[in-house]
């Protein structure tokens, strides 16, 4: 990904894509300590828009308080800094990373005194779990790995640490021939995904795993359970067993990589008729119709670049 044309907003300004790097004494590569966000900007009537970009961005911000990091720009500098890379790039449409990082001053533990840097980078990325995914059903399997703690990295923040635990519940799937994995918190019940939030609907409600299930506070998450209620859909957000999945009519990932992913199978047992559900369809769908500026009611969620 580093040897290609194009823009990243690194420290203040453009640099050259070939030319955004880091020492290899750069503290969070050694340690894990920063934070980052995944955003998308899609196709829409009126040209690109960032979709939930304020809310992106505010998470960025809060992620970064949590890890005691201060970002050495505004809120509204890290926001413009979107728009000006994905206009630099001329993208139509791109899946966007933020990340704040610690520098390379010291390599002690201690992240106090030490540089903070911020970068922005847009580049086109297609379905994140495929395209056949989104229309049929990804198989997944519920994880030998357990999901951290919320007192262990700290789970409102969307931290690279957090990561490890999520890679390695992924490869585990996908070493196994499965597409994605599902995590249980340190009590059993049911997280999210390695990349993504869960939903469940069962008997026409709508379920999904509240947060101190350590699930990540996901902007899909809320996106989709704001439009179940435009849909005349309950949301309960509950603590949720694995056989609950099992016998569910649908469950279905949510994020802004995976968007909304039906899952067809879990440890290889069907999940209602195997394929996308009609409900799971209708979110998807109302889903798509937000994020292209289709539906007019949500168009503050859209910043065009
Ligand atoms: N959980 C995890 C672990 C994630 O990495 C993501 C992707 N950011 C999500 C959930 C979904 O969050 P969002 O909808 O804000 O992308």
């Amino acid at each position: 990904m580093d040897d290609r044309d194009g823009k990243i907003w690194m420290d203040g300004g453009l640099v050259d894509w070939r030319d955004a790097k880091v020492h290899v004494l750069t503290h969070t590569l050694h340690y894990g300590c920063g934070v980052f966000e995944g955003l998308r900007a899609y196709e829409t009537p009126q040209g690109t828009a960032i979709f939930r970009l304020d809310d992106h961005t505010r998470r960025l911000f809060n992620s970064a308080k949590v890890l005691r990091l201060k970002v050495p720009f505004s809120l509204e500098e890290v926001i413009q800094a979107h728009k000006d890379v994905v206009r630099a790039n001329n993208l139509k449409s791109c899946y966007i990373r933020p990340l704040v990082w610690v520098g390379s001053e010291s390599l002690g533990v201690s992240s106090k005194g030490q540089t903070i840097h911020v970068m922005v980078a847009p580049w086109s990325w297609g379905t994140y779990l495929g395209e056949e995914g989104l229309a049929k059903g990804i198989s997944v399997m519920v994880s030998s790995f357990t999901h951290h703690h919320v007192n262990a990295t700290m789970t409102k923040a969307k931290s690279v640490s957090n990561y490890t635990n999520s890679i390695l519940a992924n490869r585990e799937a996908t070493d196994n021939g499965f597409d994605e994995a599902i995590m249980l918190d340190p009590t059993g019940y049911v997280s999210e995904g390695s990349g993504e939030n869960l939903f469940v609907v069962s008997k026409g409600v709508v379920y999904t795993p509240d947060l101190s299930s350590g699930a990540l506070d996901g902007i899909t998450r809320n996106t989709v359970i704001t439009l179940c209620g435009d849909l005349g859909l309950k949301v309960v957000e509950k603590r949720m067993t694995r056989d609950e999945l099992y016998v569910a009519d649908e469950v279905f990932f949510t994020g802004t990589a995976a968007e909304v992913t039906p899952i067809r199978a879990i440890d290889r047992i069907e999940i209602g008729a195997g394929s996308r559900g009609p409900i799971t369809e209708k979110i998807q769908k109302a889903f798509f119709d937000v994020v292209h500026g289709r539906n007019a009611k949500y168009a503050s969620w859209l910043s065009l670049i």
